[in-house]
């Protein structure tokens, strides 16, 4: 295969004038037959670095995809473009099966799209052991990696049927989401060296982050869709309850939405998913289980009624906005109670201890990007180790932000020397609780009214303090450790802060904001049966179960 050929059928077939970043790279890398690792953001173009290797090598090509709605669609339209390709799955009736199997012993396709457990069929082992095989693709290819969010088990569990196919001649892995640990864990699994890797980062300029704090989440939601009537958008609720009342409300307030989780028949799913992406309906109300492999470009927003997990799904899902490179925002509802529910599922979850540790840390850096003060991209980019070219996107919430800094050096000094009173070894809320000089019973069984600190702050609500208190962990004056349970901890830069040596500014906008409650009870409910559950086999120290006034607090809905 050469570059210029692979230009021709960029023209020819697809119609696009020119590669886009990482196309030519991966395309050259695959041209001298290595095994290849493409990685591109979302609506990067990725398709075209297998499905063009495919029209113009020798044999059939198998891409393996995790979702059979894409497989379909992706043929679809290969089909309009006159190209032989196919896809093999559970949906075919056995007739269709047959067909194409015949075809496919015959050599007759290009490319056939297949998803992982089709390798577990002995007849389509060995159909593709006589076959002539021009490479094999692992699309969304984080998915073989457990550190991956998106682990499939399945996925990982063809790898060693594949290495007994001797026959094929590379193998090319893609996907838009790779931590580190994932890119590593791809490389080792399909025999990748390192420069056979294509990175070309996934900072997407066309994507404008928010977080949207301390107002009601239902007021701003309408508010925003109502002004953005005619377009494409995506919300995302965390759970199915919370998806169908948001649903209800945007169609009784006359809206045009479907809706999706994981809960709803198959046949509803797709068609719910069908009208969204035929512009039947403007918005989709979903949980997460929507949106992989999606392929709507011109999606305008995609707004986070809650907190996601962490931020290698926070990406991913907001990054379904903007696929044609218009500009596109991403919005994230945040209020201070949200992290609850997501500790919840990770407790709950089957993960092994240090697992849960692992996503405990996740979820705080996630925490922090709804608390920092930086440019949000940039704290994205940061967060996934990229080389940051930008030092302001100049369209994020924190670089839009017009309001003044403020000095808030001494209040920073209070709650740092608190915290060391405390011996370092508790918490947010209990840190607050001693700055207001609260009554509550856990500071007189630890005596922490006899600290210095004791009232310190008492003129503040515990709520601000609170959020005070988020804001230097979000800047790196406090640690939280990658404890289950958040103990405060100084860092090199707290101490610098209490030696007068650095000093801490804030924004006004920031000190005004109070976060509101917003709860699904039922969920609620069985997160305070487990956290009693849990503190009275004292696994958990006793000052991090919620008080009476907390769990009030939670109830409010
Ligand atoms: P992803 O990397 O997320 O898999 P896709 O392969 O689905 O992205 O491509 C996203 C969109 O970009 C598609 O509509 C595709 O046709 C378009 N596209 C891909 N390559 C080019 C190119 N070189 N020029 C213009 N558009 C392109
Ligand atoms: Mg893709
Ligand atoms: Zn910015």
């Amino acid at each position: 295969m050469r570059l210029i050929d692979a230009q021709k059928i960029l023209q020819d077939y697809f119609g696009y004038a020119d590669f886009r970043s990482g196309q030519k790279e991966l395309l050259s890398l695959i041209s001298e037959g290595k095994n290849t690792l493409g990685i591109m953001p979302t609506g990067g173009g990725k398709s075209l670095c297998y499905q063009i290797p495919g029209i113009l090598l020798d044999g059939t090509a198998i891409i393996i995809s995790p979702l059979i709605s894409l497989m379909k669609d992706q043929v679809d339209s290969l089909h309009t473009l006159g190209v032989k390709a196919t896809y093999i799955n559970s949906s075919l009736t056995s007739e269709e099966y047959n067909e194409r199997m015949r075809l496919l012993s015959e050599g007759y396709y290009d490319l056939i799209y297949v998803a992982p457990e089709r390798f577990d069929s002995p007849f389509f082992l060995t159909t593709i052991n006589k076959l002539q095989i021009s490479f094999i693709a692992f699309d969304e290819a984080h998915c073989i990696s457990q550190w991956g969010h998106d682990f499939r088990p399945s996925y990982r569990s063809i790898i060693d049927t594949i290495n007994q196919l001797t026959q094929i001649p590379f193998r090319l892995a893609l996907t838009a989401t790779a931590t580190q640990e994932v890119i590593e864990d791809i490389q080792r699994l399909l025999s990748i060296d390192d420069q056979s890797v294509v990175n070309t980062g996934f900072y997407r300029d066309n994507l404008h982050f928010h977080v949207v704090k301390g107002q009601n989440k239902q007021d701003f939601l309408i508010n925003y869709i109502s002004q953005h009537r005619q377009e494409s958008g995506i919300i995302y609720a965390p759970t199915r309850k919370l998806v169908e009342s948001i649903h209800a409300k945007l169609i009784k307030e006359g809206f045009r939405a479907a809706y999706y989780h994981a809960g709803l028949a198959e046949d509803v799913r797709r068609n719910e998913q069908n009208r969204f992406i035929n512009d039947q309906v403007e918005i989709m109300v979903a949980t997460n289980a929507f949106g992989m492999g999606i392929d709507k470009s011109n999606v305008r927003y995609v707004i986070h009624y809650s907190l996601p997990m962490n931020i290698e799904a926070y990406y991913q899902e907001a990054g379904r906005a903007g696929r044609d490179g218009e500009v596109s925002n991403c919005i994230l509802l945040f209020s201070g109670q949200d992290s609850h529910l997501q500790s919840f599922l990770i407790e709950q979850s089957e993960l092994d201890e240090e697992m849960k540790a692992l996503e405990y840390k996740k979820l705080r850096a996630m925490i922090n990007y709804c608390h920092t003060d930086k440019c949000l991209p940039c704290y994205i980019l940061d967060y996934f180790g990229e080389k940051n070219p930008y030092h302001d996107c100049g369209h994020c919430t924190n670089c839009t932000d017009q309001s003044e800094k403020v000095d808030r050096t001494r209040d920073a000094q209070m709650v740092l020397s608190c915290v060391m009173r405390m011996e370092q070894r508790f918490g947010a809320t209990l840190t607050a609780k001693v700055l207001k000089g609260s009554k509550d019973k856990k500071i007189k069984q630890f005596e922490l009214d006899q600290l210095s600190t004791y009232g310190l702050m008492k003129e503040r609500t515990e709520k601000q303090i609170t959020e005070f208190i988020h804001f230097l962990v979000a800047e790196g004056y406090l640690s939280t450790g990658s404890d289950r349970f958040p103990i405060l901890q100084l860092t090199q830069k707290a101490a610098d802060v209490l030696k007068n040596k650095e000093q801490v500014w804030m924004r006004q906008t920031e000190i005004q904001q109070v976060a509101e409650t917003d709860f699904d009870p039922e969920l609620f409910e069985r997160f305070r049966e487990l956290r009693k559950q849990i503190a009275t086999e004292e696994k958990i120290p006793p000052y991090v179960v919620f008080s009476d006034a907390t769990l009030k607090d939670l109830c409010r809905y």
